[in-house]
């Protein structure tokens, strides 16, 4: 559904980035609720065509006011957003063409048939009748026996469905999903990723948000970390997991432990609940050679040991904690 970009160029002159920010700031104004809020504090962001890309932060990191600026829902402050190589600012309706976008909320009208309300976008989007693909789009998203049902019938997680299936109506090349997987169960939400690694294996651009932690490290090839309106870190996965420049060795001591020996206490060790014994180390600091002769001369005997990768969530904690 994906193979005609809405932006037709040709293949010589494709985009390498698909979304790039240059200093881009929002200040939302004063109201009567809100005092004023400087959200997004210059971000400057390369996300590479054919990636899928995470953005991950906290709740009112700007996440959704950085998508929402792409889609053009909020005014940006200052700086500049290319999208497919367009400049949003000077060709703001071709830009937006090349973007098929999610929002965090659910916005349906719930007297359409979902098929009634893909057919609606596609209008909107001026896609001719005949290359429609409304019934594959759904067939796709596992909405194929509901499309004649109301949109107000349906769960939650088939509205988001619904959702992802309105953005890529116009067959766009960017695929935009803000914290896609919010209230959506784990068999929907496994349902989800397989079409979205579809897409991508089809040449589309996945930019995503989440605060699953796990689940941007499984989907994203790269990872944006952006705090309080700012890009603290921007990475190739694995590069940020290295970053942290830790791992963790797991030993099965070959007799049960009571305690943690005393003569390992400098290595702050840890006794899990199943009996491991596991100990963080910095690479480079000390290595597992160093580590087993520690073991041994703490009389641990070892049973079995594996080494273990820091995930995500160690890593967002250690770059945002001051
Ligand atoms: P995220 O999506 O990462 O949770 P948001 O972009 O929604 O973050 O919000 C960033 C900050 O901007 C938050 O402090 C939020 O309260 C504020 N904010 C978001 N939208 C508005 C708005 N329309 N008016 C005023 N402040 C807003
Ligand atoms: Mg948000």
């Amino acid at each position: 559904m994906a193979e005609s970009p809405a932006v037709t160029l040709p293949v010589a002159s494709l985009p390498i980035l698909a979304i790039e920010a240059k200093g881009l700031t929002k200040t939302y104004a004063a109201s009567k609720r809100m005092p004023e809020k400087q959200a997004l504090r210059g971000i400057d962001l390369e996300i590479p065509r054919g990636s899928v890309f995470g953005l991950l932060g906290p709740n009112g990191a700007g996440k959704s006011t950085f998508i929402n600026i792409l889609a053009g829902l909020v005014n940006k402050t200052s700086g500049a957003v290319n999208i497919w190589g367009i400049d949003a600012d000077k060709r703001p309706r071709e830009a937006r063409a090349a973007l098929g976008i999610v929002p965090q909320e659910i916005n349906m009208d719930p007297f359409f048939t979902p098929r009634e309300t893909l057919d609606l976008m596609a209008g909107f989007y001026g896609v001719p009748s005949a290359e429609r693909k409304g019934d594959e789009i759904l067939d796709a998203l596992g909405l194929g026996d509901k499309k004649n049902a109301y949109v107000r019938q349906l769960s939650g997680g088939m509205k988001r469905r619904l959702m992802v299936a309105k953005a890529m109506v116009h067959s766009p090349p960017i695929l935009i999903l803000d914290e896609p997987t919010a209230g959506v169960d784990v068999e929907l939400r496994r349902q989800l990723w397989e079409y979205v690694r579809k897409l991508n294996a089809r040449g589309v651009t996945i930019v995503l948000t989440t605060h699953y932690l796990e689940e941007a490290q499984e989907m994203c090839d790269q990872i944006a970390i952006i705090n309080k309106g700012e890009v603290i870190a921007c990475e190739p996965t694995p590069k940020l997991l290295r970053r942290m420049n830790q791992k963790t060795l797991v030993v099965r001591p070959e007799h049960a432990l009571d305690a943690v020996p005393d003569g390992l206490a400098d290595l702050a060790p840890t006794l899990r609940k199943d009996g491991q014994l596991a100990i963080t180390y910095k690479i480079g600091e000390t290595s597992i050679e160093k580590l087993l002769h520690r073991l041994r001369e703490a009389n641990v005997g070892i049973g079995d040991l594996a080494t273990e990768e820091p995930d995500l969530e160690d890593v967002f904690v250690a770059l945002t904690s001051d």
